[in-house]
Order: structure tokens, then C-alpha cells, then sequence
């Protein structure tokens, strides 16, 4: 998939249309020393399974595309996620 460099859309911010410039989400690193992680170990500790349900066998194909615009009027970012699952990578051009 392939996203322009500069896109039209709505933003919340300043609740009209305009440009943003476009960037792709990435994931952030994981720290074992948040909340949820130190809750999650403490659980898995004691007797009893896994506090999460184990996986299914069956599999989603491809990921959804995260778009972060970034509004040129106000500065502020917000998402876009697309509705479709794709299993080639986004660039933007
Ligand atoms: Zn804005």
C-alpha cells in the first residue's frame, strides 16, 4: 500500500479540513517495569494457568495500516487506521 506524502482530511482539533503530513505508526518498546507488566507477572507467579487466554490456531493474515497525520494548521497528530488487512508493507511516497 502506498500513502501520499501530504493528505486531506478532517481534524478534530480544529474541526475542519486541511492538510497533514503523513507518517506510519510504529509500535513502541516494551517496559517491564510499567503497571500492567508488574500486575501480569505477579499473577503468573502463583498457582493456576495463564491469567490470558491461550491462542487460537487460526491466524488473521496481513495488518491493518496506521496512518499518523499530523495537522499543518495546528500541529497536533491524530490516526488513521484503514478498515482493509494487507500483507504488503506501506511506504509512503
Ligand atoms: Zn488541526
Amino acid at each position: 500500500m502506498k500513502l501520499p506524502k501530504i493528505l486531506n482530511a478532517y481534524c478534530p482539533h480544529c474541526r475542519r479540513h486541511g492538510g497533514h503530513d503523513v507518517s506510519l505508526g510504529r509500535k513502541g518498546k516494551q517496559s517491564s517495569m510499567r503497571e500492567g507488566q508488574r500486575k501480569f507477572e505477579q499473577v503468573k507467579k502463583g498457582y493456576k494457568g495463564s491469567p490470558r487466554t491461550p491462542k487460537k490456531d487460526v491466524y488473521k493474515i496481513g495488518k491493518r495500516t496506521v496512518a499518523v497525520l499530523k495537522c499543518r494548521n495546528c500541529g497536533k497528530k491524530h490516526q488513521k487506521v484503514y478498515r482493509a488487512r494487507s500483507r504488503k508493507r506501506t511506504e509512503i511516497e
